[in-house]
């Protein structure tokens, strides 16, 4: 069974994407904590940070390059963002397959809640 965002690499569920590559994939989160507020998922699945293998090492480097990226042609890279990957339960997790959250725009909280 896919997994929601796998459905939305495949094109089975509508996404506004703002970027992709051979690797990974970034689209704009359908409710929006922030003016700013894209996901990046890998395209292979991995549940979340817990699951991640050694061999995925290759492709976390290369989605943090993508964030910078990313930070830079969405125009936050300056003022600043935040990237967070909630993480099981306590974490807030809703969707079994990674995905970073790429929050700008605006002046975040801290601590988050
Ligand atoms: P998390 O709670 O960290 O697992 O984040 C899951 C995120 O996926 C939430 O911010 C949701 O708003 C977002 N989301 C769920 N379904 C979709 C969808 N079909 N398209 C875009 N974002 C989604």
């Amino acid at each position: 069974m896919p997994t929601l965002f796998t459905r939305i690499v495949n094109r089975e569920i509508p996404a506004k994407i703002v970027y992709e590559d051979d690797q990974c994939l970034a689209f704009e989160d359908i409710a929006p904590k922030a003016p700013t507020h894209v996901l990046l998922i890998p395209k292979k699945e991995i549940a979340s940070l817990n699951s991640l293998a050694a061999e995925d090492a290759a492709l976390l480097g290369h989605m943090m390059l993508v964030v910078q990226k990313l930070a830079r042609d969405l125009g936050v890279a300056e003022g600043g963002y935040r990237l967070i990957a909630n993480t099981g339960a306590d974490g807030g997790q809703t969707v079994d397959h990674l995905h970073f959250h790429l929050l700008g725009g605006r002046a975040l909280d801290w601590p988050p809640g």
